[in-house]
């Protein structure tokens, strides 16, 4: 599984949920290796946590990877081994080697996927100048809405969509005094707000001195993060249903796209959604033009060498052999796939596969278990009479 940047949502796997990769050859009595197939290479959104379901109750999720880079990649299920040709068994007894392995089955792994949103956009701003409602009207998200401050300590999350594209915007909480010491923002907070590309600058419109306000907005910004305070911001003015507001904007519009960096200033209501569309027109565009120069600056520096591949644990091992009732199973993979890919109607066949057995330990954990001659020895798919 592989991250890849130009991915945003999971959407794909509520279509599909099964992957397989195509099966390797076997391997064949004309000394032939099995040919191997591809890798099923599953691409991911920058940001996916992959996560193995352990289906025992009681018994958490086995934590696999966090693809949190570009380029990150997980092998999630490991193919098996192709086939070996019957040259590999040849010994200086036995030239003529009979036995050829069937490819080794593949790991299969039930996954979680668990998507961080990680938000492009943080809409900051006084207490109560209409971060959430600008969110919810904006994306559909359903975050509190009051007239009172303090209202909003958990960040709320939407995501705004156009066509192919979209943007995950969050409202950044608690930007008052005491906020730059953490009054209320927990880790969790931080991490949606790690990779905001643009900030949108939210001043209510009906109060006065909207310059002062955004200046001390700034100012607590820089004491919180300073890389948070280094985003470009977006100036947008909001209540323009009120006409004390809509009046004045227009004498403001040029002093307030002076002091952001995009140079951009807008007049909205949360409300009436005067001047929404405006607004994500201004977001999509500013944030490709962001989005570009990022990603040519990462171009420059990206060396293909530096792409991290998560291993995650082989599983434990198993046991070689098991008791079924009055018969046994033999679990060895490599028995199990020459097995497969023989013949065991011949005798000759036979009596090499018994030799293997032996050499790989699994005549020794059937004698461990009582099996005796006559019993009933299950390969895979085979059935042999033991003797
Ligand atoms: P936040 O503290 O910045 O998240 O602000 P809220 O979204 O909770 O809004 C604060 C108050 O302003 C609420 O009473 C909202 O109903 C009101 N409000 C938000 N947007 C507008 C708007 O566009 N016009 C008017 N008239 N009121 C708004
Ligand atoms: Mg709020």
């Amino acid at each position: 599984m592989v991250a890849d940047k130009s991915l945003n949502t999971l959407q794909k796997f509520q279509y599909r949920q099964r992957f397989e990769a195509k099966s390797g050859g076997n391997g064949s009595s004309k000394k032939r290796h099995g040919a191997s197939a591809d890798d099923l290479v599953i691409t991911l959104p920058v940001g996916t946590e992959v996560w193995e379901v352990i289906s025992d109750p009681g018994v958490e999720d086995e934590f696999l990877a966090d693809l949190s880079q570009h380029g990150d990649t997980v092998v999630a299920a490991k193919g098996g081994q192709g086939g070996q040709g019957n040259t590999k068994y040849v010994t200086a007894q036995n030239q003529e080697p009979l036995l050829a392995e069937g490819g080794q089955t593949g790991d299969g792994r039930e996954l979680r996927l668990e998507l961080k949103l990680l938000a492009d956009v943080g809409i900051i701003g006084m207490p109560n100048a209409g971060k959430s409602s600008l969110l919810a009207a904006l994306t559909g998200a359903r975050p509190k809405v009051a007239a009172y401050s303090f209202t909003t300590l958990e960040p709320s999350l939407g995501v705004l969509s156009r066509r192919l594209d979209s943007i995950v915007l969050v409202e950044i909480p608690g930007l008052i005094k005491g906020a730059a010491e953490g009054i209320g923002l927990g880790h969790d907070f931080l991490r949606h707000v790690e990779r905001t590309r643009l900030l949108v600058h939210l001043v209510d419109g009906t109060e006065d001195d909207v310059e002062d306000r955004m200046r001390l907005i700034n100012a607590e910004l820089l004491a919180f993060d300073e890389k948070l305070a280094e985003t470009p911001q977006i100036a947008v003015i909001n209540k323009s249903d009120r006409p004390e507001v809509s009046e004045t904007f227009e004498g403001m519009q040029d002093d307030l796209a002076r002091n952001v960096s995009t140079g951009e200033a807008v007049c909205v209501s949360a409300a009436t959604y005067d001047g929404l569309e405006e607004l994500s027109g201004i977001l999509f565009k500013t944030l490709d033009t962001i989005r570009a120069d990022q990603d040519a600056r990462e171009a420059i520096k990206d060396d293909d060498s530096l792409v991290r591949v998560l291993r995650p644990e082989a599983r434990s091992s198993r046991p070689l052999v098991v008791a079924e009732g009055s018969t046994f199973r033999v679990l060895h993979d490599r028995a199990i796939r020459v097995a497969s890919a023989s013949d065991l109607n011949m005798y000759e066949v036979q009596l090499q596969l018994h030799r293997l057995m032996e050499r790989i330990g699994v005549v020794q954990a059937l004698e461990d278990l009582g099996v005796k001659t006559g019993d009933t020895v299950f390969i895979g798919e085979a059935e042999l009479e033991w003797s």
